[in-house]
Parts: structure tokens; sequence; C-alpha cells
């Protein structure tokens, strides 16, 4: 537990990550409930997590690597990050070679008084900024394209903290949904398109603000409303203040949110997660149905789209493979051997129901084709007699620009491969993808994309990035620049 001291020296060979955020202000156990609510937000990012908090005169803060628990599962550490109002972060792993140190909530000093922020999201011309700041001057501690907005915060003449916030998110481009904490006030910000979750919640009168609902279930607060897109509201003394600071843009919530990444228990843009994932198998159950046995979903996160499915094609689900819940998520394996072991230990096929059958493998997406590969050799070795593989997303074409931690095109199978050579490449005897329009249907738009509202970003399916990639264009490839190596 520390006062803060200087930043280490970070380094980081990937700029973006998803993560987690919460705060909560008016509470005598504020960072208590942080703790808990970060452990609810666990599966948004697992490399670190960081809790500061406020008293009324001191800041405190606590960052650690690894699960939320590692850090603050231990009372005394909670104990001393005392105060009424606290925000805490969850870092997701990034793929890559290099030990990951960046660790939020950032905070600062500044003229004006401390401030610390936990961010979701990744900005798009971080590189451009930091550029322009490394030039008058500014000495960066971190990799963190979160630390580019302490900076033009820091430097802004602006007079209160909110003012500053917010000119400098007038400068920045990309996804965000950001929290604050000063000495006066919890802060909640959405970037204009809200392209990730942000809401807001209420403990016994004590504002609370985080990625997903299910966050205040483990508390017992109410959830009260999602943050709207380009919102920011300031919860202080004289109770919470909506302001409406940015030039309104067409809202464009993330559409793998719904597809992968959120809870299946959270509420997020007025729509609870697990109905959307069960559309997504009912869509696909129409739109590419085939005769088999049984529908196994691959656990977990394919299981409420595989119930889906089952109930639309009107075949049995069964649980043809059972999933070890001690290994972390494959995907964040470093390297492709360890990857593939990786799968193996998480997953292993339910020999008694496969057996002798034709099976419907269901999975919410394929990434780099690891998982379903190994689960349908394991299927095969298990019996099965036929093996049809039904995605409840179309095919990731594309990486993300705006906090989903994709690798890069080169090893998106999807970018590769068309969807018959990634049948014989994973081995199936048939693969097919959800459509983009059925996955708006899903998703509550009965006339498919863009023929009315709710709109996604759905960059990582289409290749339409709603927000400017400043730094891409600009010859700055934001998948695999670190900052720390920029050169003038
Ligand atoms: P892969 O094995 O590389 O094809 O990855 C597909 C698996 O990773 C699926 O089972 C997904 O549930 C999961 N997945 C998809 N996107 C992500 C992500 N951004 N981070 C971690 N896991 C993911």
């Amino acid at each position: 537990m520390t006062r803060f001291t200087p930043h280490l020296p970070f380094d980081d060979d990937k700029l973006h990550e998803e993560c987690g955020v919460f705060g909560i202000i008016g509470n005598d156990s504020a960072s208590a409930h942080a703790a808990l609510g970060l452990h609810a937000l666990q599966h948004r990012g697992q490399e670190a997590a960081g809790i500061v908090s406020f008293n009324g005169g001191q800041f405190h803060v606590q960052r650690g690597l690894g699960l939320v628990a590692d850090t603050f599962g231990d009372p005394n550490v909670i104990a001393q990050l005392k105060g009424h109002a606290a925000i805490g972060h969850n870092r997701y792993a990034t793929t890559g070679e290099t030990v990951l140190r960046n660790v939020q909530p950032i905070f600062v000093e500044t003229v004006m008084g401390g401030l610390a922020l936990a961010h979701n999201g990744n900005l798009t011309n971080a590189h451009v900024l930091r550029r322009e700041l490394v030039r008058k001057g500014a000495l960066f501690q971190s990799t963190l394209d979160t630390e580019v907005i302490v900076h033009l915060v820091a430097t802004s003449t602006y007079e209160t903290l909110p003012e500053r916030l917010i000119d400098a998110l007038k400068q920045v481009t990309g996804a965000y949904s950001l929290i604050a904490l000063t000495d006066s006030a919890l802060i909640g910000v959405r970037d204009p398109m809200g392209v990730r979750p942000l809401v807001l919640g209420d403990l016994q009168g004590s504002p609370v603000l985080a990625s997903e609902t299910c966050a205040f279930d483990i508390l017992g607060a109410d959830f009260v409303r999602d943050i709207e897109p380009g919102e920011m509201v300031v919860a202080g003394e004289a109770g919470i203040e909506s302001l409406r600071p940015f030039t309104p843009a067409p809202e464009r919530f993330c559409v793998f949110e719904y597809i992968y990444f959120a809870r299946p228990d959270s509420m997020v843009e007025e729509r609870n997660v697990y109905d959307v994932r069960k559309n997504m198998g009912r869509e696909l159950a129409r739109e590419s149905g085939v005769s088999a046995d049984i529908v196994v979903p691959v656990p977990d996160s394919g299981v409420p789209a595989a119930l889906g499915y089952a109930e639309e094609a009107g075949l049995p689900f069964d649980l043809g493979i059972i999933r070890n819940h001690y290994v972390g998520r494959t995907f964040i394996e470093p390297t492709d051997h360890i990857r593939h072991l990786g799968v193996k230990l998480k997953h292993n096929a339910n020999r008694g129901q496969v057996a002798g059958k034709r099976v419907i493998l269901i999975d919410d997406s394929i990434v780099r084709g690891t998982t379903s590969t190994k689960i349908v050799s394991m299927m095969r070795e298990a019996g099965a007699t036929e093996v049809h593989m039904r995605i409840a997303s179309p095919p990731n074409t594309h990486s993300c620009f705006y906090g989903v931690d994709t690798p890069s095109r080169e090893e998106l199978l999807a970018a590769r491969m068309s969807v018959d050579e990634m049948a014989t490449f994973i081995g199936v005897d048939s693969l097919a993808f959800l459509s983009v329009d059925g996955l708006y249907r899903a998703a509550g738009q009965t006339g498919g994309r863009f023929s009315n509202a709710p709109q996604y970003c759905d960059a990582c399916l289409t290749g339409d990035y709603p927000i400017p990639l400043v730094d891409r264009e600009g010859g700055h490839d934001a998948n695999q620049l670190s900052l720390l190596n920029y050169h003038e």
C-alpha cells in the first residue's frame, strides 16, 4: 500500500486493452465495494487491478499484477485504502512477450489537486497527441494512451478539473468509458459514440459507476441507467450533474460486447446480454440449420447461443464438452505452442454425450481458430459421427482499435480464408457464421444493419471503422507500436 509514487518505467507491446472500470462516492466502505465491483468485472481484465481511494485529505493508491483477489483479497490492503470515495480498474492481459506493467488507475497531482483516472477503451490519436506533448516538454512515464489525457488535463487552462477533463477529451479521438476521481467528485464519461459500456447505479444513496451492471448486483446496488454516449456525469456534494460537452455523434456501441465480452447477466444498452446471445443462436438456427442429433456449446462463451439454437432447431442441448474452470482464457497465451496446450487444459469431451452422434458445435466467435480446431478433433476422437460448427457472430475479419484485444489482421483466420477454407482448416463437416443482419436482428435491430436504431460498432466484422484511426493513418500501427519506442 503506497501513497502515490512516480510511475514505474512501463513497457508494453500494445496500446489497447479491454478493461473493467468501477467507481463509488459517499460510502464509508468505498474501497471494499470497489474491490467487490472489480471482482464482478474480472472477466474484463485479468492481468492487473488497481484501486485509488480518497478520504477527504489524502488519496491512497494500490495496484498489483494478477487477479483482483491477488491484490485486494487481503483485508489489510483494503483497510489502508481509506475514504468515502474510490475508483478501480481491471486490466486485460494483452498478447506478447513483454512483461506488462501498465496498471491503472493512473494517479497524478495537478495544480487543481489529485486526479485518478480509470480508462476502458482505446484512443486512436494517442501517438499524434503524444508527439505534440513531448515536443512541448511533457515527460511521459507510461505507455498508456490514458496518460495522454492526464497531460492534456494538466496543461489545460480551464479552472476546474471537470472542465479540464472535458477540454482534454475534446482533443482525443477513440473509444473511452472513463471514471475519474478528484478531491470533490466522482466523474464518469463516455465517448460521443458510446463504444464502450458504462452504467450508473445507486447503493443506498451513494452513486456507483461500473462497466457493467453485474458489478452492481454483487453490491446490492440498484441499476439506474446507462451513461449516455457523449455524456459526463459529475457526482459530488451537490448531487449528480449530467453534462453534454461534446458534439453529438451517431451512437455506435460495440457489438462484440454482446457477442463475447460482457457478462451474460449484465444489462448493457438496455439489453440483457444473455437474451441477446440466445437470440443470436436462434437467428443462426434460422439461417444455417443442419440435420444433426445434438447441439453442443463450446463452454462457457457458446452456451447462451447454443441454447437459443437448440430451442429454435428443436434439437436436444447437451454439454458434450466440459470446461475446467481453473485455467485462464486460452486466447491470452503468448505463443502458439502454449495456446494449443491451453485449449487441451481447458476443455474435455464428454464422451458419453457425443459418441455415435451428429454434433452441432456452437461458439460465439472464431479468432485464430485455435479453440475450434482442437475442439473439433476432440469431438471426433470421442466418437462423433459428424461435426458441424455454427458461429454465433459474423466472421471476425478486422482488428479492433477501440479497446478489444484482438490480434493483428494476419492472425485472424477469417481475414486469411474463405468460409470453406476455414471449414477444411478446422476439420468440420460444415461451417456457418451468423450474418451481419442476423446479428443486428438478435441485438434489437429488427430491420437489419443500419435500417434503424440501434446501430453498433461492428468494425471487427465489417471493416467499417466509425471513429477515424488517426495514428494508423499517420503510419503508426497502434496494434504494435510501443509509445516508449517513439523517436522524433
Ligand atoms: P480462437 O481459439 O483464437 O479462434 O479464439 C476463439 C475463442 O476465443 C472463442 O471461444 C471466443 O469465445 C474467445 N474470444 C473471442 N474474442 C476474444 C477476445 N477478444 N479475448 C479473449 N477471448 C476471445
